[in-house]
């Protein structure tokens, strides 16, 4: 892989064991965190920072969430190799290659024109190749569905029905729930119109919209 040198190789197992000390367990996700060049995925004036638990800007008023947070939201999903997920909100396309490179087959949709078109250019060139959406995340995609996980990488106001529909009966949800402030929010669909729901902690992420005019 082009500009991925022992360096950040090193500090990508840090990463992981600061993460794993930070509580993280599963060891399909430490070894997704060791194995994405998450360097690759910042604007150059940041990548000396790469590999710190921290979130960055990545355009168009987003932000690439910060690794424990994808961590914890990849653990929360009991991610098994070949499941189908549906990821609400692409960003930078760093969440979707930590499901990738868990085996997940995934469906990704992003609102941001501009950021999809630059992560469905760049995420091919180093490997990664889920099923890119240009769209509106509230809906879906019932074409689709079931998915065995759906998961949603903008703080959500409420929980969307569609996507709700939309999870296989076992299947798991989550969610960071709320509007300034999100709690992270698991939801089991247990039978047909049926879900139980776990709360885990408080997350900020920047905002799930509905679709008004896209390409803002
Ligand atoms: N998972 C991303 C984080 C992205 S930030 C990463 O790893 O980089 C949240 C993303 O959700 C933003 O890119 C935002 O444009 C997108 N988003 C917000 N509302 C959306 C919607 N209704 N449908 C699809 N994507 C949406």
């Amino acid at each position: 892989m082009t500009n991925d040198t022992y360096r950040h190789k090193g500090l990508r197992r840090q990463l992981a064991s600061l993460l794993k000390e930070k509580g993280i367990e599963n060891a399909s996700v430490l070894t997704a965190i060791e194995t994405v060049p998450r360097h690759l995925f910042l604007n150059s004036s940041f990548i000396e920072r790469a590999y710190e638990d921290i979130a960055f800007p990545i355009g168009s008023g987003q932000t690439i969430s910060r690794p424990h947070t994808v961590a914890f939201q990849t653990e929360l999903l009991e991610l098994k190799k070949g499941e189908k997920v549906l990821e609400i909100g692409t960003g930078s396309g760093y969440q979707t290659s930590v499901l990738l490179e868990m085996g997940a087959k995934v469906y990704t949709i992003e609102r941001q024109k501009a950021l999809f078109d630059l992560t469905k250019t760049f995420l091919p060139t180093i490997g990664y190749n889920p099923k890119f959406f240009y769209g509106d995340g509230y809906k879906g995609l019932p074409v689709f569905a079931p998915f065995d996980k759906i998961i949603i990488t903008a703080g959500a106001p409420i929980i969307p029905d569609a996507l709700l529909d939309q999870l296989k009966i076992g299947g798991i949800m989550v969610i960071p729930l709320g509007d300034a402030v999100q709690v992270m929010t698991l939801i089991k669909k247990v039978a047909n119109k049926k879900f139980e729901k776990v709360e885990y902690g408080e997350f900020r992420f920047v905002p799930l919209l509905e679709n008004k005019e896209w390409g803002d």
